[in-house]
């Protein structure tokens, strides 16, 4: 690519995860370093910054604080990072993770984020210049964390933890046999009206030539990601996204160790590597520069750099 201008370019940062308490593990016993992930933010904040004008906007897949932060130091373990994102000079697009749920409710988290929404869904999109579009879902649509606890969505949620997942602890996948491991209290879905609506942003892109970057919290194809980070109907949302040329890549976070794959549709699927498991003194976060026929991420220490080059 030696020569040629990027579109654009934007940066990217997941699963910060902060937390003032001591380091830990996950349950599988990787190192979390609670504290050192807000150094890792501001790290990422000052490369977006020396860029200078280069980057356009920056997109943080989500899970910005962790469930192990205090209660009731919760508001303001949030605050406190977005107010480092905020040292950003441009727009941050924020998703939700199930983290902050686990935090606080849609209704304190989305003004927060800036994220806009109706009816406390956190899906939205964009358009940074005419030739592309971002499309950014939210994952935790139906999903047993987040809504109140008498929400229909809760309901339905519950109901497919029910179904799909015979463990008392319904974050546990003990048992559950290959794709099925993803029915996981952790993980959520994309409810109908959402996959209504990507659908229409997806034939309108197509009508306009637009090519599409679809963000999720959640991981979208097996061949990126575990199969205990999927969404639960990751299979009808990328059903909709196949029916269409215009998504180029797919983004996500939530599986710690990140990933690529390429889809059988030659759809690119990345999975960001975690500011949360950067031991002291390492980083992950990157950014994106976008051409017409690719998306190069640059990424800094753990964070893999990718080409990805969309099929022709
Ligand atoms: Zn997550």
């Amino acid at each position: 690519m030696q020569g040629k201008q990027p579109l654009f370019s934007f940066g990217v940062i997941s699963d910060v995860q902060y937390a003032d308490i001591p380091d830990g593990r996950s349950y599988l016993g990787v190192p979390r370093y609670y504290r050192h992930s807000m150094l890792v933010l501001q790290r990422a904040v000052t490369n977006w910054n020396n860029q200078g004008t280069k980057l356009k906007f920056a997109v943080n897949l989500g899970d910005i604080v962790d469930g192990y932060c205090p209660k009731e130091d919760s508001l303001n373990a949030v605050e406190k990072v977005v107010s480092e994102f905020e040292k950003f000079n441009g727009c941050v697009h924020h998703m939700i993770g199930n983290h902050c749920l686990y935090n606080l409710p849609r209704k304190d988290l989305l003004p927060l984020l800036k994220i806009p929404t109706m009816d406390g869904s956190a899906y939205y999109e964009f358009s940074p210049t005419p030739e592309y579009r971002f499309v950014v879902l939210d994952g935790y649509d139906i999903s047993a964390i987040g809504w109140p606890h008498d929400h229909p969505k809760t309901l339905q949620a519950l109901k497919v933890l029910q179904e799909k997942n015979p463990n008392t602890d319904k974050n546990s996948p003990s048992g559950l046999v290959g794709l099925e491991r993803r029915f996981l209290k952790f993980n959520g879905g994309i409810s109908q009206g959402q996959l209504k609506w990507l659908d229409e942003i997806l034939q309108d892109a197509t009508h306009k030539k637009q090519k599409v970057v679809v963000c999720c919290h959640l991981p979208l194809d097996p061949g990126a990601s575990s199969k205990t980070a999927l969404c639960w109907n990751y299979d009808e949302v990328m059903e909709i996204i196949h029916r269409y040329d215009c998504v180029k890549v797919c983004l996500a976070g939530h599986d710690h160790k990140g990933g690529h794959s390429i889809d059988s549709h030659g759809v690119h699927h990345r999975v960001l590597e975690a500011a949360l498991e950067c031991p002291p003194g390492s980083d992950a976060f990157g950014y994106v520069d976008v051409y017409d026929d690719r998306l190069c991420l640059l990424g800094m220490d753990r964070m893999c750099s990718t080409e990805m080059v969309f099929n022709s």
